[in-house]
């Protein structure tokens, strides 16, 4: 499939991450106006709920856009996805009659501000990277005990928290917790000294259920994805784990990016998993191409400094899908809902520079990675601002999910300052 033509000239790129191949979903404001929902196309956005008001987007009903999330359209199912793709497509298509009419609903992307595109209902993050866990699992264990007995026989992930999630641009405290190091004779409470990021992939759930889902219900399940970026604090993390997982050094935040890459938008990219290893049980076995082409990158930026691009892999790293996951996560009878968000766990490839994480990229601080200035780094240092992209590339377009991005500030003086 070839880049689609839009009279939104800037969307005509074969390097633009929003052609009218993508249309993705966010939640915008411009100055002195209320958060909204909207579609980026080149560097415009056009404000849906305007469209929708004035009669150019029929799809919903008459409230459906009325709050500022997509909760209300995610739940309306399939069909109305479609509806409304197949609507902005032909609206924004070159030579389209639309044209006139759509216009004044239009703003330049750089003039607005982006706001959580969801309300997120909750939060589960998952491990299914198999280069990370064999790498954590390698400096939390040992080589022998890498990787957890089951890893390849079940997605595993927690409940994470929906409270702690927040939008690109939204700064991030460094926070305190208990801590005990391998010299330490007792834990102390004390600001975490190896905080860290994750690359991941967020999938959200937009028709809810109640039941076990197959893997192919659940793929239908998913609305769309977004960038996510799982901040953790090694430190906090390697005392508290066992025997229940990650708790404290996972709850500081959980940066995802602004705009929802549908499904539909990333079809031409679904690729085949990984050679598995040891054959799924039914509920998990592969149906079908559900993982993602999609190449990513992390760049750090020092405070006054210089990016330096820290990692590069892809999401067709992915052991498990996300459509894995959901119906893993269904298979004993949780309930899932419109706006739930499941994090895919990092994205690690086999070689060094594909490593999603700080931890393992300086392994543990073992071995300090280099910036473009001459600085090393081991963790996140105060001031850093950690970036995440994501870029599926088309014949003669792109699909991007547009910037994660996150800034990391000192902790405060003391934990209970305000
Ligand atoms: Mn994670």
């Amino acid at each position: 499939m070839p880049l689609k033509l839009s009279w939104v000239a800037s969307a005509n790129g074969a390097d633009h991450p929003f052609p009218l191949n993508n249309l993705p979903y966010g939640v915008f404001s411009t100055a002195g106006t209320d958060p909204r929902c909207g579609v980026a196309i080149g560097d415009m956005i056009l404000d849906v709920r305007a469209a929708h008001a004035a009669g150019l987007i029929t799809v919903g009903g008459t409230r459906v856009f009325d709050p500022p999330s997509w909760n209300a359209f995610m739940a309306l199912g399939q069909d109305a996805w479609a509806d409304l793709r197949d609507r902005l497509t032909a609206m924004l298509a070159q030579g389209s009659d639309a044209q006139a009419a759509l216009e004044p609903h239009l703003v330049a992307a750089n003039a607005a501000q982006m706001h959580m595109p969801i309300e997120v209902a909750e939060f589960t993050d998952f491990y299914a990277g198999r280069h990370h866990a064999t790498n954590v699992g390698t400096m939390f264990r040992g080589a022998d005990n890498a990787l957890p007995p089951n890893w390849l026989h079940m997605p595993i992930g927690y409940n994470g928290r929906a409270s702690s999630v927040v939008v690109s641009g939204t700064d991030i405290r460094r926070p305190w917790g208990q801590i005990k190091g391998p010299g330490d004779d007792t834990p102390r409470f004390a600001p975490s000294q190896r905080f860290d990021m994750e690359l991941e992939l967020g999938a959200i759930v937009g028709t809810p259920s109640d039941g076990p889902l197959s893997v192919q219900d659940a793929f239908d399940n998913i609305f769309g994805y977004v960038l996510l970026n799982d901040w953790s604090a090694r430190d906090i993390q390697a005392w508290e784990y066992q025997p229940l997982g990650p708790f404290q050094a996972k709850a500081t935040a959980t940066t995802i990016s602004p705009w929802i890459v549908t499904a539909a938008a990333l079809a031409p990219f679904r690729c085949d998993a990984p050679v598995r290893e040891v054959p799924l049980l039914d509920h998990l076995r592969d149906a079908g191409p559900m993982g993602y082409d999609i190449d990513l990158a992390v760049t750090l930026t020092p405070n006054g400094g210089a990016p330096t691009t820290i990692a590069r892999t892809n999401a067709n790293a992915l052991y498990y899908s996300a459509a894995q996951q959901l119906a893993h996560h269904t298979a004993a009878g949780c309930p899932m809902r419109t706006g739930d968000l499941l994090g895919s766990g990092t994205i690690s490839g086999a070689e060094p520079h594909q490593r999603g994480s700080l931890l393992e990229l300086a392994w543990g601080g073992q071995d300090p990675f280099q910036l473009t200035d001459g600085q090393t780094r081991s963790f996140i240092e105060d001031g850093d601002t950690l970036a995440l992209s994501g870029h599926a590339r088309g014949d003669g377009f792109t699909v991007g999910f547009g910037a994660c991005v996150g800034t990391l500030l000192p902790a405060l003086a003391t934990p209970y300052a305000r």
